[in-house]
């Protein structure tokens, strides 16, 4: 039994410590594989983003440890890329130039408000609330299908590797009860989503960090949306959003654990290279 891991944050973005612990971590943990995925760096004020000069020795230092766990760990050179419509994507020339191994596609920032500050998903709950009023007149159903909205350009147009956190905007419900997840507009806006992702065939994460940060007493996304997920046969991986290497497996057991239940029977990881479907049980995969 093993586990892998692709989407991890280290000091090169807003992450604690360097690669290389995480890596050490991931073999005493026996992985098979593990992935790098700093936050893309973006044209605009972010502090937890990677800084655009700090590129070449991000792909330098993951060099240099997958020739040193050659053969006994599997490493892999990637970016968390920010969907901004028209700002920043997969499919910006910078990015593309990067050669990632993989990518995996996130919303944070939807909107700008009047000062021209992003306004984050995923950030803090007062910003949230103040971008609420100041974009959106605090019509929270207008907000939250702007954001699904923008996911589903970015399955269209972006393609990256994997769909990162998709239910992410609910955390933001354990402040304020701002939207109940059993309304039937935000089930159809979940709905769309999930089918213009089965059409890409592209693979969507269950990301675990809201569980052991205690933000969400789900995954992202949730089991209901993952069941969905499932009848429309929308392939999925297991990822943790480690920024701390003890977070790197953190509620795998519970997250596998759920997706058998549901009736995956497989989950796909990169390995050798390729994303490909592997079997697994509540204990990790089975390769
Ligand atoms: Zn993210
Ligand atoms: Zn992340």
């Amino acid at each position: 039994m093993s586990w892998t891991n692709y989407h991890s944050h280290t000091n090169f973005c807003d992450g604690k410590y360097p690669p290389n612990y995480y890596a050490t971590e991931a073999f005493r943990q026996k992985f098979v594989a593990y992935g790098f995925s700093s936050h893309a760096p973006v044209p605009f004020e972010c502090k937890w983003c990677m800084k655009e000069d700090s590129i070449d020795k991000y792909f330098t230092e993951i060099q240099k440890l997958k020739d040193r766990w050659e053969g006994k760990l599997q490493l892999y050179y990637g970016l968390e890329v920010d969907y901004i419509p028209g700002i920043m994507g997969v499919k910006n020339p910078f990015i593309q130039d990067l050669n990632l191994d993989y990518s995996i596609g996130s919303v944070h920032f939807v909107e700008a408000m009047a000062d021209g500050t992003r306004w984050e998903i995923d950030g803090a709950h007062s910003t949230f609330l103040q971008g609420l009023k100041e974009i959106f007149g605090n019509n929270i159903q207008r907000a939250v299908t702007q954001y699904y909205e923008q996911i589903r350009q970015m399955v269209v147009e972006d393609k990256p590797s994997v769909i990162g956190h998709l239910d992410k905007i609910k955390m933001q419900n354990q402040f304020t009860p701002l939207f109940n997840e059993n309304a039937d507009w935000y089930q159809e806006e979940v709905f769309k989503t999930l089918q213009t992702i089965a059409s890409s065939g592209l693979i969507m994460e269950v990301n675990t960090r809201g569980l052991y940060k205690k933000r969400a007493v789900e995954t992202y996304p949730g089991k209901w949306v993952l069941e969905q997920a499932f009848k429309l046969g929308i392939p999925v991986t297991v990822s943790s959003d480690a920024h701390h290497p003890k977070e790197i497996a953190g509620f795998f057991t519970e997250a596998l654990s759920l997706l058998g239940d549901i009736g995956y029977q497989h989950i796909h990881v990169l390995l050798d290279g390729v994303w490909k479907p592997v079997s697994f049980n509540e204990n990790g995969i089975v390769s």
